[in-house]
Order: structure tokens, then C-alpha cells, then sequence
């Protein structure tokens, strides 16, 4: 492949078919389970984006055929409110799958929160067991963000055995996961964070770069290998002159998009794969429902 040629990673597309692909497969064993797929999304207070976001899952899940068992709660709802409410969930045979919808209002604590959900409902793939099954690398479900980079990486052939690759950022959501799906997939990981030093020399090292580190446009094309295959997780709302806002990632795509392979749009890349992938997973929770 012409090394100066980039490819656009394009995330929107691959999720439209993963929606296809989980129409089909929600179709053909809906009769026999004798109920659809549940997800229960829980969303506290009214912060805009959640707002936007809950939307979405919940418009994707309709198309795919998912019932949606919904909760928004005010902003003053209490730890114990929302356990009971997990807790409810947890019991309820028509729910696979139950997302608490981050970040949530300070007083309430949301490791804690994640712990209540029953690890074979955890569409988000947060709770302590599923971290551990990937760290063993068993079956169980995946953090959707980091298992939605892989699925791209994997449906552009991307080869990652024995390739270096760098992650940038090291949150339990994105960074830390992230890591771990690499190396399962027998690459050479390094993760990188605030505290690492010349940036730039590790990131250069990178035939695979993962920013998820939101900070707009911090991954400039010095700090990338000829070659590399680069992907954005970043989502960062940046406030313009006039006032009006726009979305963008932590890679700046324009002098980026010159030196790499590979690249991902923000918006358009792995935004909607995170999607695709809570939808995967609360289908995969349903055909391994047992009884
Ligand atoms: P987070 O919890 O704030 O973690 C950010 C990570 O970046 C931390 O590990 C931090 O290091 C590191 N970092 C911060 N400044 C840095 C710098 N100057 N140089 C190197 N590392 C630095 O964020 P997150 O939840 O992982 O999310 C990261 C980004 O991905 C955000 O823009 C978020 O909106 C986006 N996101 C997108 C999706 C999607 O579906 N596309 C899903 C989830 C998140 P320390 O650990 O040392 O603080």
C-alpha cells in the first residue's frame, strides 16, 4: 500500500453495519427468547451532553430492537435511590444490560455505583469482574469505547502482532483497557499519561496511536511516525470566537491526517463505535441470558 496515501477509519460506517448485523441477529433469536434485548440507561441531573448522549443510545437501540427501560432521575437523587433502582434492574428479567450514564452530580459516587450492577448486565463493561476477565483474557463483556478502537482496527485489517503501540491516557473508561485489548492482540504497549516526559519520543514510537486524552488537538504530526496508524478517542467542545462551539478531538487531524496511514475523523470515528459496541454487548448479555 502507497505509504503517502491516508485512509480515513471510518467508525460511522462500520456501526451502521454492526446496527445490521445485530438487527439480523436480535430478528432470528427473538421468537425463541420469547422478549427482545433490554437496556436500562440511568442518567442523573441535566447535564446537556449526558442528555444528548442518553438520546442517541437510546434512538440506536430502537433501530436495532432493543427495549429501552430508561431512567432519569433529578439531580438530587441519593446513593441509596439509585442503588435500589440498579438493584430493581438487577432483578428484572427483561433487562440484559444497564449503563449509569458518566459523570455524575459530586455527591454521588460512581465506582461505587458501578459495583451494584450485576457483572452480566454490565453493558459498559466498568465492573471490577469484567476489567478482570480481560485481564485474563477470558470472555466477558468489554469496555465499549477501547473494544469499539479494536473492532475498527480489526475491520480495516489492520495487522498489530508484535507492532508498538502507544496509548495515550490512563483512565479505567479508555486508557487502561485500551492497553490491555493491545496487548492481548500481541502488541508492544506503552502508556503514556500526564505525568510522562518527552511526549514526543514515545509517541513517535508508534506504529499504533490511541489519543484519549482530551486535550484538543494535543497530538500534532511531529508527534507521529510516518506510517502510523493513528486514532482519536478525544471529544473535546471547543468554544469559538462568535460563541458557537465545535467538537473536536485530541489529534489535530489537518497536519496529522499529512504524515499518518491511517487516521479517524472526530466526529465520525470512534464516537459511534462506542455505541455500536453497548449495543453488541447488551445483545451478547441476551443470547447468553441463561434460562
Ligand atoms: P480522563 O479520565 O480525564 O483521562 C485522561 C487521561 O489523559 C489521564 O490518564 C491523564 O493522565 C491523561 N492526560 C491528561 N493530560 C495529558 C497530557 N497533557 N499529556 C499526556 N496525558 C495526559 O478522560 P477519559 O475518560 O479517558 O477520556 C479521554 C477523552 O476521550 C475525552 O476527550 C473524552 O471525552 C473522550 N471519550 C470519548 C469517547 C468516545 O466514545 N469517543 C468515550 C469516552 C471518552 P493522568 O492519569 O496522569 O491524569
Amino acid at each position: 500500500m502507497d505509504a503517502k496515501t491516508t485512509h480515513i477509519l471510518d467508525g460511522k460506517a462500520l456501526a451502521q453495519k454492526i446496527q445490521s448485523e445485530l438487527i439480523s441477529r436480535v430478528h432470528s433469536l427473538q421468537s425463541q427468547k420469547g422478549r427482545p434485548p433490554g437496556l436500562a440507561v440511568l442518567m442523573v441531573g441535566e447535564n446537556p451532553a449526558s442528555a444528548t448522549y442518553v438520546r442517541n443510545k437510546e434512538l440506536a437501540c430502537a433501530k436495532v430492537g432493543i427495549a429501552s427501560f430508561g431512567q432519569h432521575f433529578p439531580a438530587d437523587t441519593t446513593q441509596t435511590e439509585l442503588e435500589q433502582a440498579i438493584q430493581t434492574l438487577n432483578q428484572d428479567e427483561r433487562v440484559d444490560g444497564i449503563l449509569v450514564q458518566l459523570p455524575l452530580p459530586g455527591h454521588l459516587d460512581a465506582i461505587s455505583l458501578l459495583y451494584q450492577i450485576a457483572p452480566d448486565k454490565d453493558a459498559d463493561g466498568l465492573h471490577a469482574m469484567n476489567l478482570g476477565r480481560l485481564v485474563r483474557g477470558e470472555a466477558g463483556l468489554r469496555s465499549c469505547t477501547p473494544a469499539g478502537v479494536m473492532r475498527l482496527l480489526q475491520e480495516y485489517d489492520i495487522d498489530l502482532k508484535g507492532k508498538r503501540a502507544v496509548v495515550l491516557g490512563r483512565s479505567i473508561l479508555v486508557g487502561k483497557p485500551m492497553a490491555l485489548m493491545l496487548l492481548e492482540a500481541d502488541c508492544t504497549v506503552t502508556v503514556a499519561h500526564s505525568r510522562s516526559q518527552n511526549l514526543e519520543s514515545i509517541t513517535r514510537e508508534a506504529d499504533i496511536l490511541i489519543a484519549a486524552v482530551g486535550r484538543p488537538e494535543i497530538v500534532t504530526a511531529n508527534m507521529v511516525k510516518p506510517g502510523a496508524v493513528v486514532v482519536d478517542v478525544g471529544m473535546n467542545r471547543v468554544v469559538k470566537e462568535d460563541g458557537s462551539s465545535r467538537l473536536t478531538g485530541d489529534v489535530d487531524f489537518n497536519s496529522v491526517q499529512a504524515v499518518a496511514e491511517f487516521i479517524t475523523p472526530v466526529p465520525g470515528g470512534v464516537g459511534p463505535m462506542t455505541v455500536a459496541m453497548l449495543l453488541q454487548n447488551t445483545v451478547w448479555s441476551w443470547e447468553n441470558q441463561q434460562g
